[in-house]
């Protein structure tokens, strides 16, 4: 078997990167209002560091990337990231998962650096309420940052929405009709247990989403290219699709393919587990691709078969933000 294989044989070829932990959002149920204590300038990664990681781990069979944060688009130079990603022999998919707010003025320059896709997280499509759920953001922009996007050819462009019961679930069908009206291609996600999305009222089933959503007709299941756990539907005569995203009520886990790098420099073996393989020290004494590589394929070999949410066990952090969500 060529290419990395984790000890469960479930290939792995997707590397989420966290280009910063901080954010222009406080979203209620990933970031505390005060925000979180970001990680001081000089132990986030440098672009160059993030790019050893990204070649050692294409050296090793991974082929697509996703940067992420906190909000990659506030930290400078995100272009120029891309295009040294972009330039990375076996790297065939570069991804940006992004709030939207400043992407219409990147989406054209970072589609010529060579990335190819965005998703987009909205998780009201009315102003007031998705005030309420940021705190500080405004939805227009995002809606303007969709535009952008669409017009620099970063297809398909993806919503994320987290739905929350009693917040936004009175606005499921919307996004779903969204899908008919206007071909979005919108993915629903359960909230998952980390830090302020520990709230249990907010919980909401992929099931019963996806039973309000069968209110406007049968869903056909279909194919939409992406790396990730979400399975997609169309609803009857639409352009868009329907995805969900089940986390914590599904084992998603076994078709886990990904490594998540932190800001900060950490391998992640899984989201919802603290354990972390440090390569910013590592990259700071000068090691050698092949010793990357060896990190890497500890992290690798390190991923637990699935999470333990059912026992109540999930990541300590205070916020997605400071994984990379
Ligand atoms: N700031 C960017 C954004 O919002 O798209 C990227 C980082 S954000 C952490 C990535 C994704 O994680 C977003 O779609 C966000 O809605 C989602 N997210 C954050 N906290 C979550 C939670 N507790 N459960 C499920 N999804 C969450
Ligand atoms: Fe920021 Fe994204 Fe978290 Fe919202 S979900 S606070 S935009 S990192």
């Amino acid at each position: 078997m060529s290419g990395l294989y984790d000890s469960f044989q479930r290939p792995i070829n997707y590397l989420r990167i966290s280009i910063t932990d901080r954010c222009n959002l406080r979203c209620i149920y990933c970031m505390p209002v005060e925000g979180i204590t970001s990680i001081p300038h000089d132990q986030i990664l440098r672009y160059e560091e993030i790019y050893l990681v990204a070649q050692a781990a294409a050296k090793l069979g991974i082929n697509k990337l996703r940067l992420t944060g906190g909000e990659p688009l506030i930290r400078s130079h995100l272009v120029t990231l891309v295009e040294m990603l972009a330039g990375i022999e076996g790297i065939d998919d570069i991804a940006l998962t992004t709030n939207g707010v400043l992407l219409k003025h990147y989406a054209f320059d970072l589609k010529q650096a060579g990335l190819k896709r965005v998703n987009i997280s909205i998780d009201s499509l009315q102003e007031r309420k998705f005030h309420r759920i940021t705190r500080v953001g405004t939805m227009n922009d995002v809606l303007e940052g969709m535009s952008a996007a669409h017009q620099a050819g970063l297809e398909p462009v993806k919503v994320n929405t987290v739905i929350l019961r009693g917040v936004n679930d009175d606005e499921i069908i919307d996004f779903a009709q969204k899908t008919i009206d206007e071909g979005w291609h919108v993915r629903f996600i359960e909230l998952i247990p980390i830090g302020q999305g520990q709230r249990r009222k907010w919980f909401m089933p992929i099931s019963e989403i996806r039973a309000r959503i069968e209110e406007l007709g049968m869903l056909e299941p279909c194919p939409l290219s992406g790396n990730g756990p979400a399975k997609y539907f169309r609803l009857p005569d639409s352009r868009g699709t329907v995805g969900f995203i089940s986390p914590v009520t599904e084992h998603i886990c076994i078709r886990c393919n990904r490594l998540r790098l932190t800001a900060d420099g950490k391998l992640r073996p899984c989201l919802l587990s603290d354990e972390e393989i440090d390569l910013r020290e590592p990259l700071r004494r000068g090691v050698s691709s092949e010793q990357i590589c060896h990190l890497i394929r500890e992290a690798v070999a390190a991923k637990p078969q699935g999470h333990q949410l059912a026992k109540g066990i999930t990541s300590k952090k205070q916020a997605m933000a400071q994984i990379g969500g």
